[in-house]
């Protein structure tokens, strides 16, 4: 991968938090010819549409990081959009990118594929060994048939298609919506939103006590690339940071990052969603890939984004 600078890669969901920080990443390295098309030029949902683009511009590399993607409240509102939308994206792209001659695939899940009591820290062999957490099923269910779909194509026809499954990610480009965003970027922006209305108190959701673990989009966007240089196994490989912080801690880093002053009060009828969900990332940590940023640092750079970008 790393010496076909020129080779044409196809980012599927570049204006996302994982395509953006992917895009940035590939064009610090020098990589000249990658495709891009937003939702309004191509909507990946369409098959006959996905299979003329694929036909038409003939790229060697895939990385799959478009998705339907959502926090809790979000997941819970729209199944039928977080099942049948990601089913038929990821569908679309891998079978026509396997058909007209794609070298390899990367395929992005997330860490909700794996069920709601699986063993902690989560190795890639507890995938399929019980119930999932009900609050993303639909999410997951699509994601796991990605996984698997990945592992057809290498089966039937030898071809090269792998799958990360990264931990509770963010960074700049997020989505900051207040309801359907991730707790991150919800935080942020409420907390940044009631700091400058001088607002006295901010609402968390739930009890402050289910553990997360986090990991910044440009650590994951390394691991990206380093699975497309060195892994071609058919197993999937989780990327994490191995640092977990209960949600209490994550609100009060987000605060004092942000710089708000007053309190925080629970609002335990929102959900929790699962206690616990940390990846054992020791895989890929045993093919020679660490994460770099601290989950200090990325929110100091994310919270950065967020001013540059607020108004828009
Ligand atoms: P999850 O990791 O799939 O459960 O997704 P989320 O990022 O949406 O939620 C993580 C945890 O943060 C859950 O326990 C939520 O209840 C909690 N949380 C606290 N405040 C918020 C918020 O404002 N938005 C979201 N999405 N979650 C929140």
């Amino acid at each position: 991968f790393l010496s076909e600078k020129s080779a044409k890669v196809f980012v599927a969901g570049h204006r996302g938090l994982v395509g953006s920080a992917i895009v940035q990443k590939l064009r610090d390295l020098g990589f000249t010819n990658l495709v891009l098309r937003t939702h309004a030029e191509l909507d990946l949902a369409r098959q006959s549409d996905v299979e003329d683009f694929f036909a038409a511009e003939k790229p060697r590399f895939v990385v799959l990081a478009a998705a339907k993607v959502g926090g809790i409240h979000a997941n819970n509102t729209y199944p039928a959009d977080f099942i049948a939308i990601n089913l038929q994206i990821q569908t679309n792209v891998i079978d026509s990118a396997h058909r007209h001659g794609v070298k390899k695939l990367l395929f992005l899940g997330s860490s909700c594929i794996y069920p709601k009591f699986a063993p902690q820290p989560i190795p890639e062999d507890a995938l399929l060994t019980g119930p999932l957490e009900p609050t993303n099923e639909w999410y997951a269910v699509a994601k796991i048939a990605g996984i698997k779909m990945c592992q057809a194509y290498r089966i039937q026809y030898g071809w090269d298609a792998i799958s990360g499954m990264p931990t509770n990610l963010y960074g700049p480009n997020d989505n900051f919506h207040p309801e359907n965003s991730h707790v991150l970027p919800a935080l942020m922006r409420r907390f940044h939103e009631a700091k400058v209305n001088g607002a006295k108190e901010v609402v968390v959701w739930g009890t402050g006590s289910p553990l997360r673990e986090f990991l910044h989009v440009d650590d994951l966007a390394d691991a990206v690339v380093f699975l497309m240089e060195k892994y071609s196994g058919l197993g999937h490989v989780n990327v994490g940071s191995g640092k977990e912080v209960t949600i209490k801690e994550l609100a009060e880093l987000v605060k004092e990052v942000v710089g708000f002053e007053g309190e925080l009060v629970w609002d335990s009828s929102k959900p929790d969603g699962t206690p616990r969900k940390l990846m054992d990332s020791s895989k890929l940590a045993s093919l020679g890939w660490t994460p770099k940023i601290s989950l200090k640092e990325g929110l100091c750079d994310t919270y950065k984004w967020y001013l540059e970008n607020v108004k828009q």
